[in-house]
């Protein structure tokens, strides 16, 4: 015998925690499953501490960047890890803290501690523990992938999770993986005060992203001194005293780089490997990924799964969204769905670059007219003023319907700036809604309505 209740959600990340009070608002009896700490990955290894080292590295940049602006700090700058970790970690289990008494302080959410495996289709046990309801919510996120690289079983590597633990600067810190994660946590040790090096097998960084992109991104981390190595091709590793080095061996030149410790960011893995899926008939994708249908309802009736576990988002605020697109259909008759979104997103590194809709190569290959308008940073007076003019601001144009299609801002407040485009663009409102709009001055977002008022092909 076990415990029934209306609905179980399985995980605490960035879906799970919102759609558990929000069905126990409802009326409905809830309970909700955490293995590990409550806020998922995003509060404990994401977004909240890389966004707070980040905030540290960028203090030890200013601060030696200083006399630029006739600022004199006197002496050179020395960052104190056991101190910047020790800030993330309380702004960290601040977060946790805070997610884990909104849940045990909600009317009709009952918290269960432990891993959830599915007994069958409709309960689930936690250890001894059985639980049942007639609809289950999957938001199980993900874990760093660990690639099969020759000699990584003889070597001590660092994920994104591991690397949280670290408060010793690393001598020389290689990280494997050039994209989102690689990226923020190389610009963040360099500034920190090690030696950077970014091992990539594709030909460039962020190959996601359009070539201008991808250089313009690796221009700035080079300025910055860290080594990129694109095309490294055969990876291997091997011990090398306390340390580890890293061989490209399939080329013609085979290169090796020698460093103090290995970063992995080679991208992530679903959590569903864990979960007994198979005894509840949920379908699962060949990379692990749960298939869902437009409203995350997976294979199974009355079981859903939302965040990362889905592959339909890498975010947090894919995951949140898939929340508010759950609850709408279930709560509010609101048919919303998960294909009136589009991708946005953004690499934190600094200057940032913010992403939404499509690239110039998604937008070539529609075949449709667009168009491009363009400025560089060095063109923003905000930008001028700040002493930071690295990047440019590129913004799609659809020449027939007149819609936005995508933007890529790579620069200081792009993070930022990006939000009159995502917005304009969710509206499904043309692009002179922002052409015609007056932006405050000086900013970096008062130069988007000019830089769309030059439009022209895009070649
Ligand atoms: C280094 C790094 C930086 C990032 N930075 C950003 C960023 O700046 N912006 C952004 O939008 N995204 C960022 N992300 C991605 C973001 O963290 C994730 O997209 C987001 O956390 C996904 O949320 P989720 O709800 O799907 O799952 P998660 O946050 O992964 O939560 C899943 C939860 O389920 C629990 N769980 C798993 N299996 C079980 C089980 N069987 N039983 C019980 N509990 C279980 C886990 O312990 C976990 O608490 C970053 C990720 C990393 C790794």
């Amino acid at each position: 015998m076990g415990d029934s209740f209306d609905a179980i959600v399985i995980g605490t990340g960035q879906a799970g925690p919102a759609l558990a009070v929000r069905l126990a608002s409802a009326g409905l009896r809830v309970a909700i499953v955490e293995r590990k700490r409550f806020g998922g990955t995003c509060v404990n290894n994401g977004c909240i501490p890389t966004k707070t080292l980040i905030a540290s590295a960028r203090a030890a940049y200013v601060a030696r960047e200083a006399a630029r602006f006739g600022v004199d700090v006197g002496g050179g700058v020395r960052v104190d890890m056991p101190r910047v970790k020790a800030r993330k970690d309380a702004i960290v289990a601040e977060s946790t803290a805070n997610i884990e008494s909104w849940l045990r302080g909600t009317t009709n959410v009952t918290v269960v501690q432990g891993h959830a495996r599915f007994a069958d289709r409709h309960s689930i046990a936690v250890g001894e523990h059985l639980l049942s309801a007639p609809q289950i919510f999957i938001n199980t996120g993900g874990r760093p992938a660990v690639p099969a690289i020759t000699g990584l079983d003889q070597v001590p590597y660092l994920t994104s999770t591991g690397i949280m633990e670290v408060d010793r600067l690393p001598e020389h810190l290689i990280v494997i993986g050039g994209s989102y994660i690689g990226l923020e946590f190389a610009q963040m040790y360099r500034r920190f005060g090690s030696q950077v090096t970014v091992v990539e097998t594709a030909p460039r960084l962020i190959a996601r992203e359009d070539e201008d992109v991808s250089a313009a991104v690796e221009a700035i981390l080079e300025g910055e001194g860290i080594a990129v190595r694109t095309s490294a091709e055969c990876l291997s590793v091997e011990r090398r005293g306390t340390g580890v080095s890293v061989h490209a061996s399939c080329e013609r030149e085979p290169r090796v780089v020698a460093g103090s410790h290995l970063l992995l960011a080679v991208g992530r893995l679903p959590n569903t490997h864990d979960l007994g899926l198979d005894r509840a008939g949920v379908q699962t994708d060949a990379k692990g990924y749960i298939v869902v249908d437009d409203t995350l309802a997976t294979s199974v009736p009355g079981i859903y799964a939302l965040g990362d576990v889905n592959g339909r988002g890498a975010f947090t605020h894919t995951a949140f969204n898939d929340y508010e697109i759950v609850a709408a259909n279930l709560l509010d008759g609101d048919p919303r769905r998960v294909s009136d979104r589009f991708p946005v997103y953004a690499l934190f590194t600094d200057p940032p670059l913010a992403r939404a809709g499509m690239t110039k190569r998604e937008a070539k290959a529609t075949g449709r007219p667009i168009l491009v308008g363009r400025r560089s940073m060095a063109r923003v007076g905000r930008a001028r003023e700040r002493g930071e003019t690295q990047g440019f601001m590129e913004v799609l144009v659809d020449g027939e319907t007149k819609r936005i299609v995508g933007a890529a801002l790579l620069g200081i407040e792009a993070d930022e700036s990006i939000h009159c485009i995502i917005d304009v663009m969710s509206a499904g409102a043309p692009y002179t809604a922002i052409r015609r709009a007056v932006h405050i001055h000086p900013t970096v977002s008062e130069l988007i309505p000019t830089l769309l008022g030059e439009l022209s092909p895009l070649s």
